[in-house]
């Protein structure tokens, strides 16, 4: 399978730091053997009540999965989990080409509304998105993203 580098003008959204969710965990053991994984009321090696042990585990949360979950069948969003990005599948107005050379310096007008657009268009995705991972962690910017793919 064939890697290739793709870019993406445009706004985005950055996550900041790590994402982790706990997610807790009840298992089955002996007091004297909870090496061991057991089910059932008893230990098989000492024949002890089994008690129930739980246990937090912190995740990471792949973004894309996030994604996936949240926003359901919804395909408007997608996630580069490498740099921690999400990218909107939707094409903002104006269209800015990467060519050989590409001058950027009468952009600003083009970038003001791609991303009014982004904030309107995706009002509730980013909504959730800031709710998820805090509000300081949440970047909205607009620039050159590139992913391989
Ligand atoms: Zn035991």
């Amino acid at each position: 399978m064939a890697t290739e580098l793709n870019y993406v003008i445009g706004p985005y959204i950055e996550i900041i730091g790590k994402h982790t969710k706990s997610i807790s965990k009840v298992r089955r053991v002996c007091p004297e053997h909870s090496k061991f994984e057991a089910t059932g009321n008893f230990c098989r090696i000492c024949g002890a009540a089994l008690e129930n042990l739980s246990t937090i585990q912190e995740r990471p949360i792949s973004l894309q999965q996030f994604i996936w979950e949240k926003f359901e069948d919804d395909d408007s969003l997608f996630a580069c989990d490498d740099i921690n990005v999400i990218l909107p599948n939707h094409r903002p107005p104006g269209k800015i080409s990467l060519d050989r050379l590409t001058d950027l310096t009468n952009c600003q007008e083009i970038i003001n509304k791609q991303l009014d657009w982004f904030r309107q268009e995706y009002e509730n995705h980013i909504k959730v998105i800031e709710e998820t991972f805090g509000r300081d962690k949440t970047i909205l910017g607009w620039g050159i993203t590139s992913y391989y793919c």
